[in-house]
């Protein structure tokens, strides 16, 4: 069957949104997007450049204030209404997503109830931010603490979930009080740009967000930007060190959401399909390009060898295809280049350890774009590159551990800390278990997203600083004391 033709009528047209002008020609270049499922290229993206960047910061200061001061419950309407209209124009965002990222239909349908969900719990908080009144000493004072917003934020996107990373920051951010530049990459442009004119038309004053599609020149130059009171950053360590290298020019303060290499420890008293059956979908949601992702799954000795077949017994029957058609369960990579990193850190594993399903590029009809097969590598050793190193693709490495000390040693051995998955039915043991594993959140025994009102975010090399529930609004607000004598 030939691949779905993407219907790209549905895109909006090329542009960078700074303030409410609509810019199609820029300083920083062209990007000419691709379609991952078919190599075939969409349209061309323009890219913010220095000028750009500038401006957006310019518009995002002159609107501050006033939406800082906007009445609270005025606020909170707002991003109902922004909500709302996201709902309205699901299947609208839903294709975009596919032709943006080649996320199956299935999956990308989700993309924006959850955005819209993390909008409507974040204008929740809109009206409810104050602050406390302290106790002093030694003279008779009144004195509180209110939280205020930061003023301009640079928000930086990966392309692997605009939508939902739009939902996780920027929806915070403008519910404490703040105005976004949000830089999306040039590999998922689209979504972006249309949450930027769905903003425009829920009533969201011009400048509260300008969206800026750019590589690493644009975001050179938010990051380095005085006119930028915080920075969040979503992405890899590698790009988090330029970062914060741009960030240290001004003293800007940084909140990075970062990669994993997330362990999923199975002990001999899981429910053993149920665990098989998550820790799979970690390398087909998305074809394993989610920061969270138990790509590592550790199991006990005695269900080792069974884990190893049911894995590969899952992963058999699951659609490897056409990302507009509902019952794909997987799609392609983003890019070529992606693709060939991922084969390349296949290629070397294969010398390190048990190739026993995939690790080849898929050929046939899905040759022109970036496929690589579900795969499984088994007998992995905890200090081989493959075990060590984020992949962001579709592969699953297997450890096995004999008793709990070693599991969570080979849990907590890696740089990373994002997230962990734990699996066994004595509760008590599992409580222990997760008390001593380094990472920000921890799933036990079942995995449903993550809710908006739970914090989330890594430890160590994943980063710091969270998103999501009370943690998350934090991130934008910074607390001003007040001390007045009585
Ligand atoms: P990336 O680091 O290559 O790019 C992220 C963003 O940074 C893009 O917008 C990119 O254009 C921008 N960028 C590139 N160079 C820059 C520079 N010099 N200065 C400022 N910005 C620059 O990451 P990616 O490939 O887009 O995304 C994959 C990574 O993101 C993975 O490591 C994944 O685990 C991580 N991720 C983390 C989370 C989380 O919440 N923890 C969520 C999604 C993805």
């Amino acid at each position: 069957m030939p691949m779905t033709a993407p219907p790209l009528e549905v895109l909006p047209d090329p542009h960078l949104l700074v303030g409410d002008e609509r810019i199609s020609t820029s300083s920083g270049g062209w990007h000419e997007h691709r379609y991952a499922a078919t190599g075939t290229a969409t349209r061309r993206v323009p890219l913010a450049g220095d000028a750009e960047i500038d401006a957006a910061v310019r518009a995002a200061r002159a609107a501050a204030p006033a939406w800082a001061a906007l009445p609270r419950d005025n606020r909170r309407r707002l991003l109902l209404a922004v909500a709302e209209l996201i709902r309205t124009n699901a299947d609208e965002l839903t294709t975009t997503t596919v032709i943006e990222n080649a996320t199956p239909v299935s999956l990308a349908a989700h993309s924006p109830h959850l955005t819209a969900d993390l909008f409507e719990y974040n204008a929740g908080w809109a009206d409810k931010i104050g602050g406390t009144v302290e106790a002093t000493w030694p003279v008779p004072a009144f004195d509180y603490t209110v939280e205020e917003p930061y003023g301009v934020i640079g928000v930086i996107i990966p392309w692997n979930g605009p939508l939902a990373s739009i939902g996780m920051v920027v929806a915070p951010a403008l519910a404490a009080g703040n105005c976004v530049v949000l830089k999306p990459p040039e590999l998922a442009p689209w979504t972006s740009l249309r949450f930027g004119e769905l903003l425009l038309e829920a009533g969201i004053p011009p400048g509260v967000v300008s969206v800026v599609p750019g590589g690493p020149s644009a975001g050179e130059a938010l990051t380095s930007h005085p006119g930028i009171d915080k920075l969040h950053f979503t992405g890899s360590g590698a790009t988090a060190r330029r970062v914060l290298a741009g960030a240290q020019q001004n003293l800007t303060p940084v909140c990075l959401e970062l990669g994993g290499k997330s362990a999923n420890l199975i002990f001999a008293d899981a429910d053993l399909p149920a665990a098989v059956q998550q820790a799979v979908g970690g390398i087909v949601q998305l074809a394993g390009q989610t920061c969270l992702s138990g790509t590592r799954v550790i199991a006990e000795d005695s269900v080792y060898d069974a884990v190893v077949d049911m894995a590969v017994d899952i992963l058999s029957q699951l659609t490897v295809g056409d990302p507009f058609d509902a019952d794909t369960h997987m799609g392609p990579v983003v890019s070529a280049a992606a693709a060939d990193r991922i084969m390349s850190m296949i290629e070397r594993a294969r010398t390190e350890c048990r190739v026993v399903m995939g690790g080849e590029r898929m050929s046939g009809e899905f040759a022109a774009g970036y496929y690589i097969p579900p795969t499984v590598l088994a007998d992995v050793d905890n200090d081989s590159y493959i075990a060590q190193n984020e992949v962001f693709g579709p592969v699953l490495a297997l450890l096995r551990f004999s008793d709990a000390a070693e599991a969570v040693r080979l849990a907590n051995d890696t740089p990373y800390g994002l997230a962990a998955y734990v699996w066994g039915k004595d509760l008590q043991h599992t409580h222990r278990v997760v008390a001593e594993l380094a990472a920000g959140n921890v799933w036990v025994n079942g995995f449903f997203g993550i809710p908006p009102s739970v914090p989330f975010g890594g430890v160590k090399a994943s980063g710091y600083g969270r998103t999501g529930g009370r943690e998350g609004i934090r991130e934008f607000t910074r607390p001003k004391n007040v001390w007045i004598a009585l």
